[in-house]
């Protein structure tokens, strides 16, 4: 099991403690109650996303599953059901949102044109973990693209996901469903954590495929520029289009991102975290160190590694302390149970987390981008 400690995918039928309208929260003076729908079976339940597909035109929001992370959704094209989705995240009114298309014709209701460098990257990729930067069509209003005149698309890997935005019947815009700042949720328990009484309905299916956010790939120029690093990796984009940039601001601090959400705090557990990175030879000792130095100061640490870290670390961090996600170099494992991890911190009594660094290559990357984010920029050298 990935997870001994309850922090994977098994935790996932938990989600049935949330019953249907239990969840209520005071907010803004009135009650909402949060309707958890465990969809099992999209053709069975076509009733179910087709009620919620009219809720989205209706102008609500609706969380639901992607292969990546759960969505917020709301009807991309309403400026002021998208304005909900700012309000119910407390997400910087610049951050533009990614709109999400059940299929290629969709597409075009958001892009004004698929660039060939988009019609390559969409025939290689999609539905995928992948979201095109394209220029938008002026249907879509500027406060979705955070005044850009261009839109990112993507067409997700998910049956629920598809079949809800088949229902909507227009492109979704939907930015994680988590409040902003905090990791984005792969469960639908996750989102309930952060969003039940401030949306009237969750999509339950299950625990996310890949667990990271998409590639974003601005695909308005000649080449392909990687804005935030995903589970399409470099290489792969590159084998399709011929050359993959990445972003300046991905390497060099102080440079301005292009995607401006890049900018901001993100994915930060409830307590500091910070990296230890290293040979793996030196890796175990430099855990050791670091957890006695804290535990010496009255600290009680958490640790957020792998399988072979914490049986290294048995004897001085007790397994309820300890969220493992699978064995070390699987970062396939690491990035579908990261934002799990940093969660299942949410109700322990720890002070500080500390978590094993990958090598930044491949899907490495990406895990990394949100490890430096996640940790503010703490790092140790092994
Ligand atoms: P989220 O949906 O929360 O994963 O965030 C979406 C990311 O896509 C943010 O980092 C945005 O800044 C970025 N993004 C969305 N649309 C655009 C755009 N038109 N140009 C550049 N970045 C974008
Ligand atoms: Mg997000």
């Amino acid at each position: 099991m990935d997870f001994p400690q309850g922090t994977g995918t098994e935790k996932h039928d938990e989600c049935r403690i949330f019953r249907q309208g239990d969840e209520t929260r005071r907010e803004g003076g009135g009650f909402m109650k949060t309707t958890i729908l465990r969809i099992r079976d999209v053709t069975a339940q076509a009733a179910d996303i087709e009620a919620a597909g009219e809720l989205l035109r209706a102008g609500g929001l609706v969380a639901f599953p992607t292969e990546t992370v759960y969505g917020l959704g709301a009807n991309g094209l309403e400026a002021s059901a998208c304005a909900g989705i700012y309000q119910v995240k407390g997400r910087p009114s610049d951050n533009p949102l990614i709109l999400h298309a059940a299929d290629r014709s969709m597409v075009e209701m958001a892009a004004r044109v698929v660039t060939p460098l988009g019609e390559k990257l969409l025939a290689a990729f999609a539905p995928g973990p992948i979201t095109l930067i394209l220029p938008k069509r002026p249907e879509v209003p500027e406060s979705v693209t955070g005044g850009f005149d261009t839109v990112g698309v993507r067409l997700p890997d998910n049956d629920v996901a598809r079949a809800l935005i088949r229902a909507a019947g227009v492109p979704v815009a939907a930015p994680s469903a988590n409040l902003s700042g905090r990791p984005s949720p792969t469960t639908a328990a996750a989102v309930a954590a952060d969003l039940s009484g401030r949306v009237p309905l969750i999509l339950d299916g299950g625990p996310c495929r890949f667990g990271l956010e998409s590639t974003i790939v601005d695909c308005t120029g000649d080449r392909a520029v990687i804005l935030r690093p995903g589970a399409i990796t470099r290489d792969m984009i590159a084998a399709a289009v011929g050359s993959a940039d990445l972003d300046p601001a991905l390497s060099t601090p102080n440079v301005p991102p292009r995607a401006p959400g890049m900018k901001y705090v993100h994915y930060a557990p409830k307590v500091p975290l910070t990296l230890i990175m290293g040979e793996k030879a030196r890796l175990a000792a430099a855990f050791r160190r670091e957890v006695e130095k804290r535990q010496a100061a009255g600290k009680a640490v958490g640790l957020v590694v792998s399988e072979e870290i914490a049986a290294a670390l048995e004897d001085i961090v007790p397994p309820p302390l300890t969220a493992i996600y699978g064995a070390q170099g699987d970062l396939f494992a690491m990035a579908a149970h990261l934002y799990e991890a940093l969660r299942y911190f949410d109700d322990k009594a720890v002070d500080v987390l500390l978590s094993e660094g990958v090598v930044p290559e491949g899907l490495g990357l990406a895990i990394m981008n949100r490890l430096q984010k996640a940790s503010g920029g703490r790092c140790i050298e092994a």
